[in-house]
């Protein structure tokens, strides 16, 4: 594994060589095909092949089987992986016996090991992309997918189109021995997390996390740092761009209406929702989060 921060967040562990000198080259494409492996969707979820343990990568057959397509070269580990989506309706291949469950379920709970997990994050941000990127946004005209679905073309208007991700930063705030972590209304009971909000244009992630963090506690923040990144393929393609801050005053405004709860919390509290031990029952985001990642981080002295 790789040694920076990065290597250690969910979704990071992707063992795929993307060759991308392949995705014009149909006929190798055509010859890898065969024998691929193929990450196939259903309704913006993952089907699996059920067994213990269940199966993510599903072999031609299988994934023919249910009507899959594959559009998509992921790119080569041992075999070249495709991803698909089959129409047909997730309780009907529930009935014909496999499991279709979302990408955040599946990580949670470790249903795949981490590298496979990446892979099916790949599948769903390029997946999820084509299936709301049918029409071209210059002038509404069908588009067609070529580059083995990087690319999608507008036979009318000759745009082309290239699958987005959306950078997102994610911040502890942090001063003296305390830090700030907020709860949104659909968290889990309990939980509390750093505080995050989309970079907007003409922004640097610096800015990004200034504005964001006056914007939804009324907290001045001074200089950023970068510490880690993620990718986050839900519930569409972002990238997570983990940063510490110090904060420049201590008076908490909720002003956010996207915010249940926010308050600072002191390293022992910290340290005791990492232990499961904190007495109001709080807790913090599971190890595939980066928000994970960057309070371990500033637990341990590293941020
Ligand atoms: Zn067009």
């Amino acid at each position: 594994m790789k040694s920076e921060p990065s290597a250690a967040t969910g979704f990071a562990s992707n063992p795929l060589d993307r060759r991308a000198d392949l995705r014009d080259d149909r006929a190798a494409l055509d010859k890898l095909l065969d024998a691929a492996d193929r990450v196939v969707m259903s309704a913006e979820k993952i089907v699996l092949v059920a067994g213990e343990p269940p199966r993510a990568l599903l072999t031609r057959a299988e994934a023919e089987a249910i009507g899959a397509d594959a559009p998509v070269f992921l790119g080569m580990d041992e075999r070249a992986v495709f991803g698909g989506s089959t129409g047909i309706d997730p309780e009907i291949l529930k009935e014909r016996g496999h499991l279709v469950i979302d990408l955040r379920s599946i990580a949670v709970q470790k249903l795949v090991s981490p590298e496979v997990a990446a892979i099916l994050g790949e599948a769903k941000s390029m997946l999820d992309w084509h299936a709301r990127h049918g029409f071209c946004a210059r002038c509404g005209h069908a588009t067609d997918i070529n580059n083995a679905g990087w690319r999608r073309d507008c036979p009318a208007c000759g745009a082309t189109h290239f699958p987005r991700t959306d950078p997102v930063v994610i911040m502890l705030i942090h001063r003296g021995d305390k830090c700030v972590l907020g709860r949104k209304p659909q968290f889990a009971p309990q939980m509390y997390s750093c505080l995050a909000g989309f970079v907007e244009a003409g922004e640097t992630f610096e800015d990004a996390v200034r504005r964001e963090t006056l914007e939804e506690v009324g907290l001045k923040a001074g200089a950023v740092r970068y510490y880690a990144s993620q990718p986050w393929p839900m519930p569409f393609s972002q990238l997570m761009i983990g940063c510490m801050a110090e904060a420049l005053d201590e008076t908490i405004t909720i002003q956010d209406d996207e915010l249940a709860d926010a308050r600072w919390f002191t390293r022992d509290e910290v340290a005791m929702m990492r232990a499961g031990t904190h007495p109001e029952g709080i807790f913090f985001p599971p190890r595939i989060a980066i928000a994970h990642t960057l309070l371990q981080a500033w637990l341990d002295g590293k941020a």
